[in-house]
């Protein structure tokens, strides 16, 4: 087990050659966002974009793609219908992975879930409602690399339990999930608990600040943003994968912290982080 301090992050922080464009960072297809929820859309969206992706492709309803537009002009929307149009676009435009799940609702995530990650097989983030999605479906151990992002409350559903996994038991929860998913496992909380294949990273950056609705859509667009980059220049595999997840959780604790330094840990939002990212890239670099 290793707690994941600076020299760490550092090192798993992907890089960023003088000699690049957009497509050397990556091409991220978000697939958030529902009628009522697309501020889980927006903030995962701008967060994939403030850790450095080179291309997001928001796809969100058709009626609410001008909360994109206004929200988030950096990115690209691709109205959510068909499935054949996912497909196609995704095949063109060269998406690289996918990010499902905030925001979505149980609805559409039961729609479309089992498309996302068995069709399209492309590598994939999973968070909120993308994973209670997934407890309805067949468990099985994905063969493209995934992240999963589950709270205490999602790993339990992941895992058959009543209860959510007390304290003591995050880590067997957390290589649980990873074992019979076969994905790295984002565990979140005070500690997040990061394993794949055994080797496991505890996180003790953050805060209070980050107790509040809608910070771990940002932690999912980070973590997205920064695969992105990694898998793109070194290979989109379950080790980019857990890089990404350890660095993106130690910078989004360290954006929850500064955020907290200037405004209190009361009145940091979630949309407040999204400033705080860069910043605390800047102080691990
Ligand atoms: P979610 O429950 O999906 O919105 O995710 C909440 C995010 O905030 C996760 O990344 C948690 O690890 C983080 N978080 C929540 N409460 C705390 C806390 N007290 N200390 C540190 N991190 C926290
Ligand atoms: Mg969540």
């Amino acid at each position: 087990m290793k707690i994941i301090n600076k020299e760490i992050a550092k090192a798993f922080l992907p890089k960023r050659p003088a000699d690049s464009n957009k497509g050397t960072f990556g091409k991220a297809l978000c697939v958030c966002g529902s009628e009522n929820m697309m501020g889980a859309a927006v903030l995962a969206v701008k967060a994939a974009l403030s850790a450095g992706v080179g291309y997001a492709v928001a796809a969100v309803p058709e009626k609410e793609k001008d909360v994109i537009f206004t929200s988030v002009p950096e990115a690209v929307v691709l109205p959510v219908g068909d499935k054949e149009e996912i497909a196609s676009f995704v095949l063109k435009n060269k998406i690289d992975l996918v990010l499902a799940g905030p925001g979505l609702g149980k609805e559409k995530a039961s729609a479309y879930i089992p498309f996302l990650l068995n069709d399209l097989k492309l590598p994939f983030v999973l968070d909120g409602d993308g994973l209670n999605a997934l407890t309805r479906a067949d468990a099985q151990a994905f063969k493209t690399p995934c992240v999963f992002t589950p709270h205490p409350l999602e790993a339990a559903r992941l895992l058959c339990l009543k209860e959510p996994p007390c304290e003591k038991e995050r880590e067997n929860a957390a290589k649980e999930i990873s074992r019979r998913y076969n994905c790295v496992c984002v565990l979140k909380g005070k500690e997040t608990v990061i394993v794949y294949n055994n080797e496991v990273f505890i996180n003790t950056t953050g805060s209070d600040s980050l107790a509040k609705a809608g910070t771990g859509d940002v932690l999912a667009g980070i973590i997205t943003g920064f695969w992105a980059q990694e898998g793109k220049q070194n290979g989109f595999s379950f080790g980019s994968a857990l890089r990404a997840a350890v660095c993106g959780v130690y910078i989004h604790g360290l954006a929850g912290e500064d955020a907290a330094l200037d405004i209190s840990s009361y009145s940091v939002l979630a949309s407040d982080l999204n400033k705080y990212i860069g910043r605390a890239i800047k102080k691990t670099l």
